[in-house]
């Protein structure tokens, strides 16, 4: 038997290797007689199961930094990043899953785009494991904001120390720029959609009905101008599920969790969401016209005083965003190369310009 852990799914940014984090695996048959394991490689493991129908793992995952891409623990609340937990049986990707969460005493409440087990608490499934993989999970004790319906569909914001500000203020601007992405396209792909907030920090990840954003809300929202960044973020974030998840390029799904998806689109997939994203906001009303061409101002003079337009063109700086690091480009680096989410959005603009509707 053949058992998989993921080398990386940080498909659009960056590789991360789960598996070096698994420690203390053991693995019993039905009867609790430990059985043999080896590794096969850097992310699967190849069980002896000695004519052994099931099998049972236990293994510990090692958590050292709150992030969206990576599992995270502590007395509050815990964060799971499904591609770094759960393994799944070799080429066995389409089975069906049933994860139960058993939570530490107090803490209170799930946030995740998983659907639920009817009448099982703390219970939920995906119809396979890349689904499982697309829907991060937080468990702790979380604060819940207003949620808000678009055409029939809630949406949530649940998460971890979301701050002090006017919630259902930025709960009715957030549901505007929703509404706006949702015009885009016509149509909602999923029943419900749910923000996670994972605490303070920085950074998001796109998933098929969720997303996880590093998220501190503070009196600063209770402004329009505060809020628009945040808006924007969580308007890029919530864009993807139709360009990156849905409207996306071919690599990018299903995923090779063995060796990365390199793809030389993802000047589309990021550059023409962060276009998207700004003017949902200029469509929800939230931001003037004079800023929205102040900001696109500023990306055209910032590409055209780059020395990296001379070398790289976006597909190559789409294809080549692993070499980066994860601190990205760095040294001389940056004179050789450019931003897809620099030169993207112009891209957007100019292709929206050229084909006005
Ligand atoms: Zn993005």
């Amino acid at each position: 038997m053949i058992l998989k852990c993921l080398f990386g799914c940080l498909a659009t940014t960056r590789i991360l290797n789960y598996a070096n984090d698994v420690h203390n695996l053991k693995i019993s048959d039905e009867k609790g007689n430990d059985l043999k394991w080896d590794k096969a490689n850097h992310n699967t493991w190849r069980v002896y199961t000695n004519g052994s129908s099931s099998i049972q793992l236990t293994y510990d995952v090692k958590t050292t930094r709150s992030f969206v891409a990576t599992n995270y623990l502590n007395q509050s609340r815990g964060f799971i990043a499904p591609t770094g937990l759960f393994l799944h049986l070799a080429n066995q990707i389409n089975l069906p899953v049933t994860v139960k969460l058993k939570p530490y005493p107090g803490w209170n409440k799930v946030a995740t785009g998983l659907e639920k087990v009817e009448g099982k608490e703390f219970t939920y499934k995906a119809q396979n494991f890349d689904v499982l993989y697309d829907s991060p999970i937080l468990i702790g004790n979380l604060e819940e904001l207003p949620s808000f319906t678009v055409r029939g569909i809630p949406h949530y914001f649940i998460g971890y120390q979301l701050g002090d500000f006017n919630k259902v203020d930025f709960m009715k601007d957030l549901k505007k720029v929703i509404e706006e992405a949702v015009n885009v396209i016509g149509e909602i792909p999923f029943k419900s959609y749910t923000f996670i907030g994972i605490g303070p920090g920085g950074g998001g990840i796109e998933h098929l009905n969720s997303s996880a954003v590093a998220f501190s809300g503070s009196k600063v929202f209770d402004t329009q101008a505060g809020r628009r960044t945040v808006l924007s973020f969580l308007g890029h974030e919530y864009f993807h599920h139709y360009n990156a998840k849905r409207i996306r390029p071919v690599e990018l799904g299903p995923f090779d969790y063995d060796n990365g998806s390199r793809t030389n689109m993802l000047w589309v997939a990021e550059g023409i969401t962060t276009y998207y994203d700004e003017m949902l906001l200029r469509w929800a009303d939230l931001e003037s016209a004079e800023d929205i061409f102040k900001g696109f101002q500023k990306s055209i003079k910032s590409y055209e005083l780059s020395p990296g337009r001379l070398f790289q063109s976006v597909s190559q700086a789409s294809y080549d965003t692993w070499a980066d690091g994860p601190f990205g480009r760095t040294a001389d680096e940056v004179n050789k190369t450019v931003s897809y989410y620099e030169k993207g959005p112009v891209l957007g603009m100019m292709l929206d310009l050229k084909n006005p509707s």
